[in-house]
């Protein structure tokens, strides 16, 4: 029992073009809570037809939605954002029902998430067109800036309440209309934002939420001809086949993929410091972070002393179930999740690293871990080439600057990196140097819905956030005007 203030909330159902479907005739997904194994709820799964009826509607919806003065959308926007926040714990024990995550942390998220209607309620009324300089008195040169048109989004499961405000509200923002597809193991917290949806006075059909089978219902948003846009956040293997597969219709596409960020401690940091942001970006979500660390580079000269505390730090963190008041890890998301840890842990161990702290599942059974540290860690190990994606930090040696830009920049992904340092001339030059989207200095957390989050290489194409986030959410119209006078 969620004991939610306000149950309907927790809606079993997928919305259609403005209707609430509660059976497709096509299934069900049974959500279960990681922490107890409970089922949480039962989601119908969209039929392909229905997938198209969305986009339909959508599609239908777009002229009055994009006709409206962004002052009205930006009304609505502001209202959607007013709800989650008046919600905000009825929609933290929704996610962290669903996902395992620590209740404080679920209700960072949905605050995060809420920002970003805040953010872009504001926006939507600042997206300016250009009167360029012509050529001859009798021109007139314009450049209007117009919504790309029905949008598909894709999310994962990770951060179900922070992916989708990042992509409906910008969208929405900037007068597209959106069918999104969330994760299977998550679509209560997509639902729940559906239903404040309404409530905001979105119209019918310009946010619509087709739960289902990722092959039919994903397939179906990367290739309608109706879909100008494509936006999707999960792993890079997955957004390279859909890539392919939008392509058929040539439509523009946003991925936010894979991360392998570094993590950078030179000697000259403080420790204190290096320590409390390794902890908030390597154990926030229990690893299960595209944006957290994944190898942790420390200089011999600190190595030992930060080994030490970081230890220390990892050894105290509380495992439990979520909703527990002092819980700071939660359950891994699933099976497979736990098994890909063990993977990573066991071949490093096979080629010489060493467990300092955890390294095995945790007492509490199901699919709580240990929160771990290992050391010793070179560049062939699996924690290095792969996104481990749970509670595992691995350590690894270097003695020079040029050897540890060397090792973060030797990796296919490029979304995030950190480094902790106390020389000025370093953060300039370090900054420049790493091949990521998103740099921290002196800090493990730097998510902030103002500022363009994203990666480079096979991380993905595309910002999210930011005045930049709107912005992909349109099209540039170049209008010439000839004799003017
Ligand atoms: P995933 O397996 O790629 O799934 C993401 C979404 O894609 C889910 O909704 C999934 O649906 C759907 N999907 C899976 N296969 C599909 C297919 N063949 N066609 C269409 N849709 C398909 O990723 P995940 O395991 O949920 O999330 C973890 C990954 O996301 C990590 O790699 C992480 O780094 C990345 N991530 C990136 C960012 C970023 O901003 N760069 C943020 C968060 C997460 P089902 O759930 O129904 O399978």
């Amino acid at each position: 029992m969620l004991e939610l203030n306000d149950p309907t909330l927790l809606k079993q159902a997928i919305l259609v073009g403005g209707e609430w479907i509660a059976n497709t005739g096509h299934g069900f997904i049974d959500v279960t809570n990681p922490a107890t194994g409970a089922l949480v709820g039962r989601v119908p799964k969209a039929t392909r037809a229905m997938t198209v009826a969305a986009i339909e509607n959508a599609s239908q919806a777009l002229p009055s939605w994009s006709a409206r003065p962004a002052a009205e959308r930006s009304r609505i926007i502001r209202r959607w954002h007013d709800l989650i926040v008046e919600h905000v714990d009825d929609l933290a024990r929704i996610l962290t029902a669903e996902q395992g995550k620590p209740f404080a942390e679920a209700r960072g998220e949905i605050l995060y998430g809420a920002a970003f209607f805040e953010w872009y309620a504001e926006d939507a009324k600042r997206l300016y067109g250009e009167v360029l300089q012509a050529p001859a008195a009798s021109r007139r040169m314009l450049v209007l800036r117009q919504p790309i048109g029905v949008c598909a989004a894709i999310t994962p499961w990770n951060f179900p309440m922070a992916m989708i405000p990042r992509k409906a509200a910008p969208a929405l923002a900037a007068g597209c209309t959106m069918v999104l597809k969330p994760a299977s193991a998550t679509p209560f917290s997509a639902l729940a934002l559906g239903e404040l949806a309404q409530r905001a006075g979105v119209p019918a059909g310009v946010f619509s939420i087709v739960a289902g089978a990722a092959a039919e219902v994903g397939d179906e948003l990367a290739t309608h001809p109706l879909i100008r846009k494509l936006t999707f956040t999960g792993s890079t293997e997955v957004g390279r086949s859909l890539m392919e597969k939008a392509s058929g219709t040539i439509k523009k596409v946003a991925m936010e993929l894979g991360g392998n960020a570094p993590l950078i401690v030179f000697d000259d940091a403080d420790v204190d410091v290096a320590v409390a942001g390794t902890i908030a970006s390597k154990f926030r979500n229990m690893g299960q972070t595209c944006v957290c660390a994944n190898r942790i580079y420390v200089q011999a000269g600190i190595h030992d002393r930060f080994v030490a505390a970081l230890c220390d730090a990892v050894a105290a963190l509380k495992v439990g179930d979520g909703m527990a008041a002092d819980t700071q890890q939660g359950p891994l998301i699933d099976d497979h999740a736990v098994a890909k840890v063990e993977e990573h842990i066991e071949d490093a161990l096979r080629q010489g690293a060493r467990i300092a702290v955890g390294g095995k599942r945790h007492a509490l059974g199901r699919t709580f871990f240990e929160p771990t540290v290992l050391t010793g860690v070179t560049q062939t190990m699996k924690v290095s080439r792969e996104e481990t994606f749970g509670p595992v930090a691995p350590i690894f040696r270097f003695d020079t600057e040029a050897e540890a830009i060397a090792a973060a920049n030797d990796t296919e992904f490029g979304l995030a990196s950190y480094f902790f340092t106390r020389d000025n001339a370093r953060v300039w030059r370090v900054s420049e140097a790493l091949e990521t989207g998103i740099v921290g200095v002196n800090t493990g957390a730097t998510s902030f819905e103002g500022a363009p989050f994203g990666g480079i290489k096979a991380s993905g194409i595309g910002r999210e956030g930011s005045t930049h986030g709107i912005e992909e959410f349109t099209e540039l119209k170049y209008v010439c005007i000839a004799e003017i006078c």
